[in-house]
């Protein structure tokens, strides 16, 4: 079956917007934030519209309808990483929350000399929060080098994990340099040295199937506005055996069995990790995300990417005066480049005036950019409704930046 991105389009209201040059705009910031199909639109307004209320809280006929699509919310995201049961999903406000969330949590299981292995292509979510609880702990920081092409060193991996290895926390695709990270073999070497092994899913979860069984690790932390749904709501799944273990992070309402002023008592996970209440329409948009995702095929939006991806980096790669920053073999739908003579914020500024929208900076990547010698890049990164057409367009406007004014 071939892939109808005429169809996927047209499901995308704001891709009918026009950029600075009168053009339809050419959105290729994905890897921020994508657009939303009207699938999400329609199920936000429709939950407004008819079952808002608090959830698990109220006895009437509202509050119980909200609680239902909050949780049927839960087995949406549920089904779409592979989890075992919904109640290994914990929604939080995006992947930067869940991984506070696991790095919090998980404090209390740390002592001095532990050490927590990060590697050099992590975005500061999977950087600061656990340089913040080394802080609190005693716990060391190491990091994984990467090559000249931004795969992961996987021998310096092996070497560094040792008996003080207590967590591994690693991206599973790279936001700056679109690399795939091999998750499975990180899971599979961090477990034979008895370490917890943590997921940034962020720029994974936008780009096709996510099995965590099959990955084999422990937590896996999720953005819904990447993934076709809204901001301020994303997931952490986490192995039930876990989670039970876990202490709360945050404390309030909901999160608890019984509260005297002396002391309190822990509800189980999820509700566990979810104090105050939540995001319901937020939850009830990223779960019309993943059934959407699901029912268009993870796969197939993974190979119309693909195609996108290889287009661009032969064409943007032809380009004299111009390098690609991250040319790993196996990468997800992200460009990164940078060009002799105009910085990158000068070419996104350039590339906006002629209708087309990329990223330009460290990308919250500040180690990456060190490693592979820059300060920043312009990026180009797809989602299922971008084209070939467009793909062509934004290289023939590189083309003429770079001539113009490079
Ligand atoms: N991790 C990666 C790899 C990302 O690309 C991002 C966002 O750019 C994040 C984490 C943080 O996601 P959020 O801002 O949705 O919490």
């Amino acid at each position: 079956m071939t892939f109808d991105v005429d169809a996927v389009r047209a499901q995308f209201p704001i891709l009918r917007e026009a950029g600075l040059d009168g053009r339809p705009l050419v959105y290729f910031d994905n890897a921020a934030s994508s657009q939303k199909p009207l699938a999400v639109l329609d199920a936000i307004r429709a939950y407004y519209e008819h079952d808002h209320a608090n959830v698990h809280r109220g006895v009437h006929v509202l509050s119980r309808r909200a609680t239902e699509a909050y949780e049927a919310a839960r087995t949406d995201v549920a089904r779409f990483v592979g989890a075992a049961s919904p109640d290994e999903i914990v929604f939080t406000r995006g992947t930067t929350e869940a991984l506070n969330l696991v790095a919090y949590a998980w404090a209390a299981f740390l002592s001095p000399g532990d050490e927590i292995l990060l590697t050099e292509l992590e975005h500061h979510s999977n950087i600061v929060p656990w340089q913040l609880v080394a802080r609190q702990t005693g716990a060391r920081i190491r990091a994984v080098p990467i090559h000249d092409d931004g795969t992961l060193d996987l021998e310096a991996f092996e070497a560094l994990l040792g008996p003080r290895t207590k967590v591994v926390a690693v991206t599973h695709v790279s936001n700056a340099l679109g690399t795939v990270v091999d998750v499975a073999h990180i899971a599979e070497r961090a477990h034979a040295h008895g370490a917890i092994v943590v997921v940034d899913g962020a720029q994974a979860a936008p780009h096709g199937a996510v099995d965590v069984a099959a990955l084999g690790a422990d937590f896996y932390a999720l953005s819904g506005h990447k993934m076709y749904g809204p901001t301020g709501i994303g997931a952490l799944w986490g192995r039930a055996s876990l989670l039970e273990q876990m202490p709360p992070w945050q404390g309030g309402g909901e999160m608890i069995e019984t509260v005297t002023f002396e002391e309190s008592t822990w509800a189980p996970p999820p509700a566990r990790f979810e104090a105050g209440t939540p995001n319901i329409a937020g939850a009830v948009g990223l779960g019309a995300a993943a059934r959407w995702m699901l029912d268009l095929g993870p796969a197939a939006i993974a190979a119309h990417e693909a195609s996108l991806l290889a287009r661009a980096t032969e064409l943007v790669g032809a380009i004299a005066g111009v390098r690609l920053v991250g040319t790993a073999p196996h990468k997800a739908g992200v460009l990164s480049f940078v060009t002799d003579g105009l910085h990158p914020h000068d070419i996104g500024t350039l590339l906006d005036e002629q209708g087309i929208a990329v990223r330009t900076g460290h990308h919250c990547a500040q180690p990456v950019m060190r490693r592979m010698g820059v300060d920043a890049t312009a990026r180009a990164s797809f989602a299922a409704y971008n084209t070939l057409a467009e793909v062509e367009r934004f290289a023939a406007a590189l083309q003429r930046t770079v001539t113009l004014f490079g």
